[in-house]
């Protein structure tokens, strides 16, 4: 007798290369079984996916989730984990100094799994988007203030091995001392670099192989993916060939139809589709992973792509690729039910620039862990 039973769904599992009707069995919190076919009255708790898309679950490799400590978080329950999303990644909001809290009150006590890329700056970002207060107090307002301490950085790092899967650059502290310093602390403690794409191609040539670059498709007049003709910057083509990961991230400034559109006639696809969820998108351009997810198809994408983007490959930047991010028996029991709609649907980029869609994925259940949580 299995704990929890999915059953009559088709499974697209890219980490396996499976894209076919698979009934998935999940005991002790763990994918206990797949087959074609189980028996219904092997399930304690049954899920009647029929009809519907599962696959494992959801993995957002850029949000911001320090909950009720900063401005500018949201909440990781309701904004991922009732969205699809059963593992998210923090993306910087955090330093050094306010690691501890987070983990204990935000991470510790949440059901989605929360992973954290250890902002370089002690202080996080703690005040972002209040900078307008803290330009009557600092020089230099279009910057945001940066104190580091490598010493005290590298041994949080070292006391949340578990959590702590790299370190974040943020472009407002430019790039020198802020680059070469996240560099360093990355470097000393064996972890990733994750920065966002600005300054380019200055910002890649300090990255290193499986180093996430993030904001890929923004559309800022700040040096990203093209160049003033359009084209994609050669230094891309050599960082995708270096293994340097294409990270969707897309916020509230971030993604272009424009650009993505332009990107991926010159074949550039991200290797990751993650939202930057935070309080100024959350209702709306990002919503959540699935209609960022849902984007990407409209861009041409396929299912299995997009899947790939928010499950297998976001493990696999994680070192974690056969643990989460798969339905394979011995993985974490973690699924999202999605249903395919087919209709028209307003999607909007970061310009408010508008495409029309044939479909959209809506999630319907999350599994985390082998809790069975019905979403609507
Ligand atoms: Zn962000």
């Amino acid at each position: 007798m299995y704990d929890v039973l999915l059953k009559d769904g088709l499974l697209i599992d890219p980490y396996q290369g499976i894209q076919e009707k698979m009934d998935v069995a999940i005991s002790g919190g763990k994918v206990a079984a797949l087959e074609p076919h189980i028996s219904a009255s092997e399930g304690r708790r049954l899920v009647d996916a029929s009809g519907q898309i599962v696959t494992p679950g959801l993995i957002d490799l850029h949000a911001h989730v320090c909950h009720g400590i900063t401005y500018l978080s949201v909440d990781p329950e309701a904004s991922c984990l009732l969205r699809g999303s059963t593992t998210v990644v923090d993306a910087g909001t955090i330093g050094e100094l306010l690691f501890e809290g987070f983990r204990r009150f935000i991470i510790n006590a949440s059901r989605p799994r929360i992973y954290a890329f250890l902002n370089v700056g002690s202080l996080g970002l703690i005040y972002y988007f209040r900078k307008q207060e803290w330009a009557k107090l600092i020089p230099e307002p279009s910057m945001t203030p940066l104190f580091v301490n490598l010493e005290d950085a590298a041994r949080v790092i070292e006391a949340n091995r578990d959590t702590i899967v790299g370190i974040k650059w943020h472009s407002t502290y430019g790039l020198d001392p802020a680059l070469r310093l996240a560099r360093e602390l990355a470097d000393r403690t064996g972890s990733i670099l994750m920065c966002e794409n600005h300054h380019q191609p200055n910002v890649l040539k300090q990255m290193k192989p499986g180093d996430v670059v993030t904001h890929i498709f923004h559309g800022l007049h700040t040096q990203g993916l093209l160049d003033e003709d359009g084209k994609v910057r050669p230094e891309f083509h050599e960082a995708i060939k270096r293994g340097i990961v294409l990270d969707v991230g897309h916020g509230v400034a971030s993604f272009s139809w424009e650009v993505a559109e332009k990107a991926m006639e010159q074949g550039i696809k991200p290797d990751t589709i993650s939202t930057d969820l935070h309080i100024r998108n959350v209702n709306g351009p990002v919503f959540d992973l699935p209609t960022t997810l849902s984007k990407f198809l409209l861009l041409g994408l396929t299912l299995e792509e997009v899947i790939r983007a928010a499950t297998a490959k976001p493990a696999e930047v994680l070192g974690k690729a056969g643990i989460i991010g798969t339905l394979k028996p011995g993985a974490e029991g973690d699924a999202v039910v999605l249903r395919l709609e087919e209709g028209h649907f307003s999607f909007m980029d970061t310009k408010g620039v508008q495409r029309i869609g044939k479909t959209r994925l809506v999630p319907t259940v999350t599994v985390r862990g082998g809790e069975v949580i019905p979403l609507r």
